[in-house]
């Protein structure tokens, strides 16, 4: 039976981030409390929520505590350790599930089982020592050494372009467990947020077309312009990963497609996911309360595009030369400004997005691309310093 969590209730969240503030902001205007526990303070999330709990992952009192509190857990980090969603999970439920964070926190562990699944994965090997490394014949080549664990944003993962590089890549990483995948000369990079509910249903928001830069996303668009053929495709794989999971929660599948048009599984984040920023202005239901609803328990609301939309990140990189100039931004027509209450402002954090709507994806992405321009004061800054 599907236990409803009701408005009125309050909801514990693991992790106290940018994702963390949207989800509480969307669970509040739903007449939610909100709890949140990490080891910081004043935290994006911890701004907007109820409670703010500052405690290590690791103190399992505190944990325990914190979810004697609360009606459900979720998270909104997937590093947190297994050990804590085990000791949630004695007290109150928790989704996802503790045993798909125990996945999906460990690329050898999602690789394997996305295998098994009968998903398509870059190739990959496992590597725990230099010996190993060394020994793969060399068309494994080029490729990417990730740690198996504790990677987000592209840490922890260097480019091995031949073998000759593979001690000084090896001894970088400094881990005694890695995965080495083939390096995917890929077309593009595309998402899929989904989410599935107790009860097995299903809703998901269609690709988004996805730009990195230095492996930080950097801008999503979306509907993705790939083929209906490669969305059913990436639909029915994600469906797949959600059931076998029996997953319970908003989850993003981001994917590689490549130049012969197959999709390859990247990786999964058991959450909802930067790339769908823009539900929150594009679609009837927005990622972030879609999360609340699926964890409640509550029916999964409709993922109907209301308009194309595109959404920038906002590095710390942008504060270079002081407090970025939203004015200008905001003066175009249907940006609409996030900003996550962060106080320092480093170079490669994410401090906020920005998301343009427009009447396609393509005059989407020029105006969240503008926006961001406009608000930039570096070109300011560097004539400043010629002076
Ligand atoms: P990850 O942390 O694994 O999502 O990697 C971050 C970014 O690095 C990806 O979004 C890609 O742009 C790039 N990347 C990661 N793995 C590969 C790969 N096997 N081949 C090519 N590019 C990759």
């Amino acid at each position: 039976m599907i236990t409803v969590i009701e408005p009125g209730s309050t909801i514990g969240v693991l992790g106290s981030g940018q994702l963390g503030r949207m989800f509480t902001i969307s669970a509040r205007r739903m007449g939610y409390r909100v709890h949140v526990l990490s080891p910081e303070k004043e935290t994006p999330t911890g701004q907007v929520a109820d409670l703010e709990v500052q405690a290590s992952y690791d103190d399992l009192d505190a944990i325990k505590e914190f979810a004697q509190r609360v009606n459900v857990v979720t998270f909104e980090f997937e590093n947190i350790p297994a050990a804590t969603i085990t000791a949630v999970d004695q007290v109150s439920p928790v989704h996802p599930a503790g045993s798909v964070l125990h996945t999906t926190q460990h690329r050898l562990r999602e690789k394997t089982f996305l295998q098994s699944t009968g998903i398509p994965v870059t190739p990959f090997r496992a590597v725990r020592t230099l010996a190993e490394l060394t020994a793969l014949s060399d068309d494994h080549f080029p490729g990417i050494l990730k740690t198996a664990a504790w990677g987000y944003d592209g840490k922890g993962q260097v480019k091995i372009d031949s073998k000759a590089q593979a001690e000084s890549a090896w001894n970088s990483l400094s881990t005694d467990e890695a995965v080495l995948e083939r390096f995917v000369d890929f077309e593009r990079e595309v998402s899929m947020v989904a989410a599935r509910g107790e009860g097995g249903e299903f809703a998901h928001y269609g690709l988004f077309d996805n730009t990195h830069s230095h492996h930080i996303l950097d801008l999503s668009v979306s509907p993705s312009s790939v083929s209906p053929q490669v969305s059913a495709a990436a639909v029915e794989i994600t469906r797949t990963i959600l059931n076998a999971l029996h997953y319970v929660g908003v989850l993003c599948v981001e994917f590689f497609v490549t130049k012969g048009g197959e999709l390859l599984v990247n990786e999964l984040a058991p959450r909802p996911h930067n790339s769908g920023h823009s539900t929150i202005e594009a679609h009837a239901t927005c990622q972030f309360e879609q999360q609340v609803r699926a964890v409640c328990g509550l029916p999964l609301g409709s993922t109907k595009q209301v308009r194309p939309a595109a959404m920038v990140n906002l590095l710390g990189d942008l504060w270079e030369f002081g407090a970025p100039r939203w004015e200008r931004a905001l003066a175009l027509p249907d940006v609409k400004l996030h900003l996550y209450g962060k106080q320092q402002a480093r170079a490669g954090r994410k401090m906020g997005h920005l998301t343009a709507l427009a009447e396609s994806p393509e005059m989407a992405m020029e105006v969240a691309l503008a926006a961001r321009d406009r608000a930039c004061t570096a070109r300011e800054g560097f004539l400043r310093s010629e002076k």
